[in-house]
């Protein structure tokens, strides 16, 4: 236990742009309170399970091995989760979207919740959002040592509507509101990370163009100074920061730098 808690929270699919566009109270205060860029690069292949299996394994994809959505076993280093389960700290993780069940190792997580929500025609684009955040709040009496939550809907709007389309910033909105609820019960001392994936164009990613590449990486902590991130971050420095805030060792396979 580090004693301080990590809760990560990826809004799939939100371009940086887009929060200044939207009705984003939550993300714009924890700016304001947080360590931050919103200028930070993901990496190719911009789509979700390789970007977000970067995030996670601290490597790029072609060396974790997962370049489209479809989850390759090869890559038997420590994700950011093994990292905490190896040092005895409790893990969460609450998805939306199933394909992200491969974030750690088995037996690495002691609550793993998928309602798999996020791309379904049977609910208004959103609700697997709520759904989601209602569910972890209704479990978690305590905030973990390592909480990952991640919110699926918008990049789901993006799809069909749009990127920056009345729907997409809609989705926006109802995710701000979601993370609103996190952030409420969230202890102060504890390292809230708030970030997307990848960002979109038109209809879609998985190109090199900056609207796809370019992403938000947030940190707020009263143990941490606000300001923004001068350095060009990367999705990767993202698992070297939150092991470093909670003093486990960095794992040598991993590329990325600390942030702060
Ligand atoms: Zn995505």
């Amino acid at each position: 236990m580090t004693g301080r808690p990590v809760l990560v929270c990826l809004i799939d699919g939100l371009r940086p742009d887009a929060i200044h566009r939207a009705q984003t109270p939550v993300v714009r205060r924890l700016i304001q309170q947080g360590r931050f860029t919103l200028k930070a690069k993901t990496v190719l292949p911009s789509l979700s399970l390789p970007c977000i299996s970067s995030l996670f394994y601290g490597v790029p994809p072609a060396t974790h091995g997962t370049s489209t959505n479809w989850f390759v076993q090869g890559w038997d280093e420590p994700s950011l989760i093994d990292l905490f389960h190896m040092e005895e700290c409790s893990t969460a993780s609450f998805y939306n979207w199933e394909q992200l069940r491969d974030l750690s190792h088995p037996g690495s997580l002691n609550v793993s919740l998928c309602l798999n929500y996020a791309e379904s025609y049977d609910l208004p684009i959103g609700e697997g959002d709520r759904l989601l955040v209602q569910a972890a709040l209704a479990l978690v009496r305590q905030p973990p040592d390592f909480c990952f939550v991640y919110l699926g809907c918008l990049d789901t709007a993006g799809h069909r509507h749009g990127w920056m389309s009345a729907e997409y910033l809609s989705a926006l909105e109802n995710a701000d509101r979601c993370l609103g609820m996190l952030v409420d019960i969230f202890p102060p001392d504890g390292l809230l990370a708030v970030l997307s994936d990848h960002g979109g164009l038109n209809y879609g990613h998985g190109g090199d163009s900056a609207e796809e590449l370019t992403i938000p990486i947030i940190f707020r902590s009263e143990a941490i100074r606000p300001g923004e991130i001068p350095s060009q971050a990367s999705i990767l420095d993202v698992a070297p920061t939150i092991a470093a805030f909670a003093g486990l060792p960095i794992p040598k396979a991993w590329i990325g730098e600390k942030l702060f």
